[in-house]
């Protein structure tokens, strides 16, 4: 089927602007998403900080929960060597030693738990310093990243609302109401692309190498009446699969057709 249409060039145009408004709405969801990623790897640096900080605070009370153990040994440990003197019998003497015995030997168990938990508590601390630095570098690169990415956002939706002025202009420039609603309808169901371009492959197969065409948003291939069809002056014909205006860019129009 074949479009005709004295505003083909407008209808073009319109269409070349609506383009480059889904590729700057597409590098503003880019950069909308580049931030969010930036938000994200913050947050996990934090969260990561967070579950660091919350070891360190278990093991500090297990620290002190140990020297409060240890105090407790080291005192029964000095009261039995107290009452150790004022023992009389040789069979309580003996069992008051190995009952000290057992003692200094808990006692040496938990001065070697308290080494470990010290070590722990080191390692964690040192961790927890190198990732407050990755932070604050972190929110110097995000800070700039971010400052960066507002601006192209803002260069982005300048240019978007002078595309739009433009796009408008050019629509209201145009008088073929009968195309100009079937481009909007195609529009709204065709993801914004109502219009596309013909493109042109050389088949090998053929003698005369003639090209064959097809349709650039669905790759249809053209029949031979639609191929010339397509090439007649200010002539849209409409894609039979995916019902696209379509045209052929910077052919020599045959003037004598229509
Ligand atoms: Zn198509």
């Amino acid at each position: 089927m074949e479009i005709f249409t004295e505003e083909f060039e407008s209808f073009i145009l319109f269409q070349e602007l609506e383009n480059i408004l889904i590729d700057n709405r597409k590098k503003l969801a880019e950069l909308e998403l580049k931030k969010l990623n930036l938000n994200e790897i913050y947050k996990s640096k934090v969260e990561e900080l967070n579950i660091k900080n919350e070891a360190l605070k278990k093991k500090m009370i297990e620290k002190k929960e140990i020297e409060n153990e240890l105090m407790t040994v080291e005192a029964e440990i000095s009261k039995y060597q107290i009452q150790l003197n004022q023992v009389k019998k040789n069979d309580e003497f003996k069992a008051m030693l190995s009952q000290i015995e057992t003692l200094k030997l808990k006692k040496d168990d938990i001065e070697n738990r308290i080494i470990e938990i010290i070590d722990m508590v080191d390692n964690l601390s040192k961790e927890i310093n190198d990732i407050k630095n990755n932070i604050s570098e972190y929110e110097r690169v995000k800070k700039a990243e971010e400052d960066s990415i507002d601006m192209k956002k803002t260069a982005i939706e300048l240019n978007i609302k002078e595309i739009l002025d433009k796009q408008n202009d050019v629509l209201n420039n145009i008088k073929d109401q009968a195309t100009k609603i079937k481009v909007d309808n195609i529009m709204v169901k065709k993801d914004r692309l109502a219009i596309a371009k013909v493109k042109a492959k050389i088949n090998e197969a053929h003698k005369a190498k003639n090209e064959d065409y097809f349709c650039s948003a669905c790759n249809m291939k053209l029949t031979s009446e639609e191929a010339s069809s397509v090439r007649k002056a200010k002539t849209f014909i409409i894609c039979q699969n995916c019902s696209r205006l379509l045209y052929l860019e910077g052919i020599e129009y045959d003037r004598t057709k229509k």
